[in-house]
């Protein structure tokens, strides 16, 4: 295995000290990433120095440190998981055989796009929640932000370091307009239409995190086990990040949601927003804006593509090694398909080959409908007979079979009247976006909370949850 190099000037463990073209490559891209960074990293908080974690190993036990870090001098670096000699194929019609280390030339089109797509939302993200360095609850909260934003960028460097170690002059290329998209330019928009919309509250943000890193740990779960050995090991290493971007918007959510069940029962109404909470049916419909952009993320359910990307043995279905078969993709799934002439819809048995962004979608949906349950469990036992729900799959999408139709939340077909009519209360208002951004006051003094959520349980890394100074301006 390849040692770890902290004292080189770009951290990493794929021997870039052996590989100088590579290094060379990589130090360019350091100094337009920064350049990146400077325009686009978090708002404000550019001469601050934040409590971080930083990547110092790539083993399970003791893979990084906390330290305070200015942010003008991070070091983001390139890591992967360790190689594992002997590794053969897990699936496709090269199961058995043993993994590439270079890139064969008939999958060359496939891999450089998919690492063009996956990089492209890392920075993204950041763009996407810049100025919410402004405006954070506390400073636990900045500094989760800001680990998010370092993870994310370190997140592009991966693909990048893929793109120019495979790809040469076009990588370089690639690497180059990675940086130049800008999430929501009319121009020069983010690949994904996800991340193109603003995270312009702090709600929004959790939500992003619970919802949309959860379809990026899918996505990266789905190309681990690669017969692409370099894919698979560096997309190892950023689901170990990964797991705290999802954890932000898990527990930040629950932290809104227990903050407005106190007040509902303090002052016995439904509308906190006058005492500085954020009503549930608010957050009902931010998760109903959210999701569906989300849902998009997946693409088609049928897709001719990710069968051909699962035979070649390139992605596969998330956590491939659970199942018993990994060659000829037997069994059935549902799927709805839209009658000819858009007509109704209908649920359809297909082979899952012919299904896989469907399969999935729906594990997602699984684990995405479980850890809500928690909340509403929150709720029941407050005696509040209201649920929080993801929406339906068909509402409100602007890409696949429901796409250009109206739906209700449930998923029930309505006419363009009704939709409108009732935009307000499925869809966030003025209102509510007017009232986010009013509680949205920022706190930047250890020891003190915004009021519109509860301290965290607990601080990082055991250190206090809010009487740290987790960040220094
Ligand atoms: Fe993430």
């Amino acid at each position: 295995m390849t040692a770890v190099d902290l004292a080189c000037a770009i951290p990493n463990n794929v021997g870039l000290a052996e590989k100088p073209g590579l290094r060379k490559s990589l130090e360019w891209f350091d100094v337009e990433f920064r350049k990146w960074w400077f325009d686009c990293g978090p708002a404000g908080v550019r001469d601050s120095e934040a409590y971080l974690r930083t990547p110092v190993g790539v083993d399970a036990g003791g893979w990084a440190q906390y330290g305070f870090v200015p942010l003008s001098q991070y070091r983001w670096g390139v890591f992967q998981a360790p190689a594992k000699p002997g590794r053969v194929a897990l699936f496709g019609a090269i199961a058995g055989q043993p993994v590439w280390h270079a890139l064969p030339a008939e999958h060359r089109d496939y891999i450089r796009k998919l690492l063009i797509t996956q990089g492209d939302t890392e920075p993204g993200s950041v763009e996407q929640s810049r100025h919410l360095a402004l405006t954070a609850p506390s400073l636990y909260d900045l500094r989760n932000l800001l680990q998010f934003s370092v993870e994310e960028g370190r997140h592009l460097w991966a693909m990048v370091h893929l793109l120019l170690d495979h790809f040469g002059d076009a990588g370089r290329g690639d690497a180059e307009a990675l940086l130049a998209r800008r999430s929501g330019s009319a121009g020069n928009p983010r690949i994904l239409d996800a991340f193109n919309n603003p995270l312009q509250d702090w709600l929004s943000y959790f939500i992003w995190c619970f919802l949309a890193d959860r379809d990026g740990k899918y996505q990266l779960l789905s190309v681990s086990e690669s017969a692409f050995d370099p894919l698979a090991r560096s997309t190892q290493f950023m689901l170990t990040e990964e797991a705290h971007h999802m954890f932000i918007g898990e527990d930040g959510l629950r932290r809104v949601i227990q903050r407005t069940i106190d007040l509902m029962r303090e002052y016995d109404t439904d509308d906190v927003a006058p005492y500085g909470g954020i009503n549930l049916a608010t957050m009902q419909r931010f998760l109903n804006f959210w999701a569906p952009r989300i849902y998009d993320l997946f693409g088609s359910d049928e897709s001719a593509r990710a069968a051909d990307a699962f035979f070649a043995g390139i992605k596969s279905r998330v956590h491939e090694s659970n199942y018993d078969e990994h060659v000829r993709l037997e069994g059935m799934v549902t799927v709805e398909r839209c009658a000819p002439g858009g007509g109704e819809y209908a649920a359809v048995q297909v082979p899952m080959q012919d299904a896989l962004n469907g399969v999935m979608r729906q594990a997602y949906l699984h684990e995405v409908t479980m850890l809500m349950s928690r909340w509403n469990k929150l709720l029941a036992r407050a005696g509040i007979a209201v649920e929080l729900r993801l929406p339906s799959q068909r509402f409100n999408r602007r890409f696949g079979v429901y796409a250009d139709r109206r739906f209700s939340p449930e998923g029930d077909p309505v006419d363009e009247a009704t939709f409108e009519t009732r935009r307000g209360e499925w869809l966030p208002t003025a209102a509510d976006r007017a009232h986010l951004r009013a509680v949205q006051q920022p706190v930047r003094a250890p020891g003190t909370l915004a009021g519109w959520l509860v301290p965290p349980a607990r601080g990082i890394n055991n250190m206090p949850a809010l009487d740290f100074e987790y960040v220094r301006f």
